[in-house]
Parts: structure tokens; C-alpha cells; sequence
């Protein structure tokens, strides 16, 4: 008797489930999916939770799966990591906009690879580390001229804040190498989130791979260390399965023969990164029902959690619908499916399929794992944060809720 709707009863509404059973599963499921060797860095920005952080550092309890490294872009998410229990040797800081006070702490917490986006990024990761007597392994970020897969999510391949433009990298290098602090040791790429299907994720790998290869090549570029990214696909906060990729394996090793044949020997270290993948489908989220009301002949069902407790990236842009569910397979009638905010902004569904409901029944949204609380806007209104629960099967691991307060600290913050 833990189901999420029976976790609602004990712990209220709105409340996120998330099941380390399904972590773990997701984890060894991608191991699988990549060549022996492989390292994976959890992109903490999915779900920064430090339990479900925790379940990525441990190896499996069969011991037959690695842990996930970390990828963090932020001090808060440097925290969450270590309180997790990572080292920061464990971690690859990344993100374009990295200021001379957080690389500090980054490197001071022992954080010493970071990926770079620009030849101003690269000297102040250089200075931080000279400042602490430091040395600091830089991987450059490409932004590619060229992409091949179809996403959801692109972020190469056009003028961007990410990456140096992979046809200019020639003109700035030799100043990238004779940075201080620094060693420039391999190359970074995140192209695409969330592919398709997996023909598009294998061919963004191979171009990538072939990429790397040659740009190692062309330029005498250090390649001692490369991550190509990711892309691997959940369903967000609708019905179905992570994605599967019975090929990738054989593909990947079959463009690192192809591009970089020492890869067998280490040369380079590989990596690739997951968000969604690995936490997404282990949440749900477990939403009440305010009100049911009509108005001009639509139907309203109004939630106690709108885009404050599971945002969409609504932001962003990023449009959902979700879909909810009671438990049995009612028929479904057209309806908005609405949060609770003074703002007309708040759907998570305009005119979708719904069950009936009333006032007091309590709804699912399925795979509510990654891009939750996080990703949504938890301050907007002021309402409080959503509970979060973990489970390990039928057994309840924790119980928290993030909580935001206002300080009159007025010193200025490290910069
Ligand atoms: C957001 C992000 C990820 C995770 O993306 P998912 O689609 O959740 O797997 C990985 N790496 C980088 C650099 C990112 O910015």
C-alpha cells in the first residue's frame, strides 16, 4: 500500500514520488545501452534531489553497475552534489556563464574539470585555479557547424552562448593553450536533448565522434578526455517508456573503431550524460482536484499544483500537455487542466482528454521525475513547494520539501 495516490493520503497534495527501484533500473539500462568503459555524468538539473542524486554515486547493490558521475552548473547544484556524496573530483562544471566567485568555490571544493564555452570562460577557470595553486583540466565545448538528428531540444549548430564555433576553434587554440592554471584536455559536446528515436541519437554520435577525431587531428588538439553528450529520451510528465537502444552499442563501437581507434585503450576517456533518462520516469506526481467548474460550456479542472509545482518550463517555452490519470480507464471528456495561479498561464493542459472529476479527487501525472520542482516556477505566488518523497520499492526512504526564505544579508555575494 504505497502507490503514490496512497502516499497522497498520508503526506498531502501536491506531492512528487519518485522510486529509486526505477533509478537504479533506468542507470542499468543505459550502462547497458554504451560500450564497457563508458562514464556517465548525471546532469543534476533534472532532479537535483540529493537522495536520488545519492542512489546515482552508489554503485548498484549488485555491484554490476558503475556510479554516475555528476554534472553540475551552479553552486546549489555543486551542494546537492556533495551532500549526495560526491567528491568534487567527481564532478564536471559546465555552463557558459561561470563567475570568477563560484569557480572558486568549485575549486576549492576540489572540483577540477570544468567545460568551457568561451576563450573569456577558459581564462577564468585558468585564474581561479592559478589563485589556488591549482591546476584546472578544461574540456572545450563544441558547438558544431552542422547537426544531423531531429530533437525537441537543439543547441548546436547555430550562433550560441554554448560552445566554441567548431570552424573557429583553429584561430583561438594556440591562446587557449598558453592559459595558465590550465590544461586543455579533451572535448565537449551536448547537442541535442531528448532525441527522436535512435537513429537520430546514433547519427549525432557518429558525427560527433568523427567531429572530435578530426578536429583532434587537424588542430594537435589534446583529445584525452571525451564526452559526447546526450539525448537519451523520457516521456515528460505523459504515459509511456524511456526510450530504448538496442543498437547503440554496436553503433558507438563501430564509429569509435572507425574515428578514434585507441578508444579500447582509454584513449580517449569516453563519457556520455543523461538527465531525463535516469530520473524522469521514476517520479509521479500526485495532484488534488480544488474545483471542477464551467464556464461558457468548457469544462475547468482546477489543481492545487499548476506550473509553481511542475512548470513544463513553462518558461521556456516548453509547452506540455500532461496527461492525468485517476486509476481505472475512465472516458475521457475534453477539459482544461488548470493550476492554481492568479495568472491566466497556469495550464498544464488546454482542452485535453480528462477523466470525470470532482472537487477532492486526487489525479497522477506520470513520469514527473525530471524538470520538476526545480524546473518550475516554486516561488511565483508563494505558495509552498511541492513534498517530495522517496521510495525504494514499497518502503518510504525520505520526506522533504524545499523551503525559500527571504535574507536581509546585504553584503554582496562572491561574484
Ligand atoms: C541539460 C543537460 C543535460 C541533461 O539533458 P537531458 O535531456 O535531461 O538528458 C546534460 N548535459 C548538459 C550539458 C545539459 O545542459
Amino acid at each position: 500500500m504505497s502507490g503514490p495516490l496512497e502516499l497522497a493520503e498520508r503526506f498531502g497534495t501536491p506531492l512528487y514520488v519518485y522510486d529509486l527501484d526505477e533509478v537504479d533500473a533506468a542507470r542499468r539500462e543505459l550502462f547497458a545501452a554504451l560500450p564497457d568503459g563508458f562514464e556517465l555524468f548525471y546532469a543534476l538539473k533534472a532532479n537535483p534531489h540529493p537522495g536520488l542524486v545519492r542512489a546515482l554515486r552508489e554503485p548498484d547493490p549488485a555491484g554490476d553497475v558503475p556510479a554516475c558521475r555528476a554534472e553540475i552548473s551552479s553552486t546549489g547544484e555543486l551542494g546537492a552534489a556533495l551532500a549526495a556524496g560526491f567528491t568534487g573530483a567527481d564532478c564536471l562544471y559546465t555552463g557558459p556563464g561561470k563567475t570568477p566567485g563560484e569557480l572558486r568555490e568549485a575549486l576549492g571544493a576540489g572540483v577540477r574539470t570544468f567545460s568551457t564555452d568561451s576563450v573569456t570562460d577558459v581564462r577564468h577557470v585558468g585564474e581561479a585555479a592559478v589563485e589556488q595553486g591549482a591546476e584546472a583540466d578544461c574540456l572545450l565545448r563544441i558547438n558544431s557547424a552542422t547537426a544531423s538528428a531531429t530533437t525537441a531540444i537543439r543547441m548546436t549548430g547555430t550562433p550560441s552562448q554554448f560552445g566554441f564555433d567548431a570552424e573557429t576553434l583553429c584561430e583561438v587554440l594556440p591562446e587557449l593553450l598558453r592559459t595558465p592554471g590550465v590544461r586543455i584536455t579533451g572535448l565537449h559536446f551536448f547537442p541535442l536533448s531528448n532525441a527522436r528515436d535512435e537513429d537520430s541519437l546514433i547519427g549525432e554520435f557518429r558525427q560527433t565522434i568523427a567531429l572530435a577525431a578530426g578536429l583532434s587531428a587537424e588542430l594537435d588538439l589534446p583529445l584525452r578526455f571525451l564526452d559526447i553528450g546526450g539525448g537519451f529520451a523520457a516521456p515528460y510528465g505523459t504515459a509511456g517508456a524511456r526510450g530504448r537502444y538496442p543498437r547503440l552499442r554496436g553503433a558507438l563501437e563501430d564509429a569509435l573503431d572507425e574515428f578514434l581507434p585507441a578508444w579500447r585503450k582509454g584513449k580517449p576517456r569516453l563519457a556520455c550524460e543523461s538527465g531525463r533518462f535516469l530520473a524522469g520516469t521514476s517520479g509521479t506526481l500526485v495532484a488534488g482536484v480544488v474545483n471542477v467548474k464551467t464556464s461558457r460550456g468548457r469544462r475547468f479542472v482546477i489543481l492545487d499544483a499548476g506550473i509553481n509545482t511542475f512548470g513544463g518550463m513553462s518558461g521556456l517555452g516548453r509547452l506540455l500537455p500532461v496527461s492525468v490519470r485517476v486509476g481505472t480507464d475512465e472516458e475521457l471528456e475534453p477539459g482544461s487542466l488548470v493550476g492554481p495561479l492568479c495568472t491566466p498561464g497556469d495550464v498544464l493542459g488546454r482542452e485535453i482528454g480528462l477523466p470525470p472529476l470532482a472537487a477532492g479527487d486526487r489525479v497522477s501525472v506520470p513520469n514527473a521525475g525530471a524538470y520538476g520542482p526545480t524546473a518550475s516556477l516554486l516561488a511565483f505566488l508563494g505558495r509552498p513547494a511541492p513534498t517530495e518523497v522517496l521510495v525504494r520499492g514499497d518502503e518510504v526512504v525520505s520526506v522533504s520539501r524545499l523551503e525559500y526564505h527571504r535574507s536581509y544579508d546585504s553584503r554582496p555575494r562572491p561574484w
